[in-house]
């Protein structure tokens, strides 16, 4: 654990030594939650926005974008029930005045119940190598047995306070699992309240009376309250689907991870409209349409996994998490929700208008049903990020710290470096540059040694570095370095062009998705 720890503060540093990703107003000393992304970050995360935008409007015909604003009428909220049930149970430790989210505080301590249970398979096969018989001995083991009992037990006390609200259980099961602060290490906690999470503001001036409004918590109803705007505008029969990418706000009462968990952050998602009883083959469908998005990027098919809801929101009849591998443990990057017509009705409702479509297939009229995927820009960057960093010992002792990202995803395609700063190989790098950079981001480096630029190309994750050298001159061919590899070969000038992109294009990426 401590390893990982480590491994996830130097990432942070990192991200912040290479210009990805830095604390919000740092000159200021910081706001807490929110956070800027500095030159290469920016790129990082518009390629991540742009592989899920064409992954969604570009190889589906019947998904359409959208992008509207921010503020919206504050009934919509209250259509959503956000004003009433976009709540976190919050306790206080009285001891160290830290606040915490109740139900964070037992998924950890039921997490730990698991790490002893893989613990004890791992110590096992170890110890019985070929012949162990994995199956059998969490069937049969009496501390695994017992463990599983133990986390069981506590869950189903822990679902179930969820469900009926009950915010004095939540506080029981804290107390009866003993579950202290990190901080002061006692049990000296506080009651269990609601808190709602979304920021208000004021719309107009107070003389004319202002209205309060909300910055939104999520993209969705932006979309929902388009939905006939769409429908009707863009002739689209059903099922079709609207994405959108923008910025949601939520008061996070415990914000910690760096930009796992943010106060203003970055939502992809997309509401997927259908016929009344077909949404559970659909929500079947995105499940594993989402998933082979995430794994075309090649970081690890074993780093990802479902997690089923315990709780089910309020508008939902099934729902599910894509979960990642994080430095701190398998954490939610998207969730896939079957939200019912609970959204659309509910807007009916409150707005009075007629929100339906006519089927001509069965003759029929209805609200449609939705299927929501729903997924964290800063928490697919930092999902990237963690799985491409590495500290790989070399030859002679060095060590480099290398991205190794996803080359569709790369800030920077391309470098193209002088050998030295004379005899006109500045003047032929900087002419490559000025072919290559209509195709891709491609950068010129001429300061320091060439090791020190492969170095930092590295660092910042650019699949290819080009060097031009005096052989150049006299037979247009350059070297030219992979990333992963460090593999030099010596390629025409005139290739380079095919050679860097069909590693590098997005297209090469979206094909795998077909
Ligand atoms: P959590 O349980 O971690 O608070 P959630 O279930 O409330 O997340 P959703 O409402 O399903 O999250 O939002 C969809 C996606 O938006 C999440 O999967 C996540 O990637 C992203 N997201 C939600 N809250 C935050 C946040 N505070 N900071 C960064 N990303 C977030």
């Amino acid at each position: 654990m401590a390893q990982q720890d480590d491994l996830f503060k130097k990432i942070v540093s990192h991200c912040k030594e290479y210009g990805f990703v830095f604390q919000s107003s740092e000159i200021y000393d910081g706001l807490s939650a929110v956070y800027d992304y500095g030159q290469n970050g920016v790129e990082l995360k518009n390629n991540i926005k742009r592989y899920w935008w064409e992954g969604m409007t570009l190889l589906h015909n019947n998904i359409v974008g959208i992008d509207s604003a921010i503020f919206m009428h504050p009934t919509i909220w209250k259509a959503s029930g956000h004003v009433d049930a976009f709540n976190d149970p919050l306790i206080d430790n009285r001891d160290s005045k830290k606040r915490y989210r109740a139900d964070v505080l037992i998924e950890d301590h039921l997490a730990k119940y698991d790490e002893k249970i893989e613990k004890e398979v791992a110590k096992a096969r170890k110890r019985f190598g070929d012949s162990f018989d994995e199956a059998l001995f969490r069937q049969t083991n009496p501390r695994i047995l017992e463990n599983a009992q133990k986390r069981d037990a506590i869950h189903e006390r822990f679902a179930k306070a969820l469900n009926d609200n009950n915010l004095e259980e939540l506080r029981q099961i804290i107390i009866d699992c003993e579950i202290v602060c990190p901080i002061s290490g006692t049990r000296n906690w506080t009651d269990v309240r609601q808190f709602n999470l979304m920021f208000k503001t004021e719309m107009g001036s107070t003389a004319d009376g202002a209205m309060t409004i909300y910055l939104r918590p999520e993209t969705a109803q932006g979309i929902f309250v388009n939905y006939l705007n769409v429908q009707k505008t863009g002739r689209m029969r059903l099922p079709f689907g609207i994405a959108q990418i923008g910025k949601a706000f939520r008061n996070e009462i415990v914000a910690r991870q760096f930009i796992f968990r943010m106060r203003e952050f970055e939502q992809m998602e997309m509401q997927f409209f259908v016929r009344p009883g077909e949404e559970l083959k659909w929500f079947e469908h995105w499940k594993q349409t989402r998933l082979r998005w995430h794994k075309a990027l090649g970081l690890g098919d074993h780093k990802y996994r479902f997690h089923d809801h315990d709780k089910l929101a309020h508008y939902a009849n099934a729902a599910t998490d894509i979960e990642f591998e994080m430095p701190f443990g398998f954490k939610e990057v998207e969730g896939i929700h079957s939200r019912t017509n609970f959204d659309l009705s509910q807007h009916e409702k409150y707005s009075g208008k007629k929100i339906q479509y006519f089927d001509p297939e069965i003759n029929e009229s209805y609200v449609p049903y939705v299927i929501e995927t729903s997924i964290g820009v800063d928490r697919m960057f930092l999902s990237v990020l963690s799985a491409a960093y590495e500290e790989q010992p070399l030859d002679g002792g060095e060590v480099r710290a290398v991205l190794h990202l996803p080359p569709a995803l790369a800030p920077v395609k391309c470098a193209v470096m002088p050998l030295v700063r004379k005899d006109g190989l500045p003047e032929k790098a900087l002419e490559i540059v000025n072919d290559l950079k209509f195709d891709f981001t491609t950068h010129y480096e001429e300061k320091d040694s060439i090791g020190k630029r492969y170095r930092r190309q590295d660092a910042i994750g650019t699949p290819y570095c080009v060097t031009v050298d005096h052989q150049t001159l006299e037979d247009n061919t350059v070297t030219l370095r992979e990333r992963d590899s460090m593999e030099q070969t010596r390629v025409n000038v005139d290739e380079l062009r095919s050679i860097v992109n069909e590693r590098v294009s997005l297209n090469a990426l979206l094909r795998r998705l077909g």
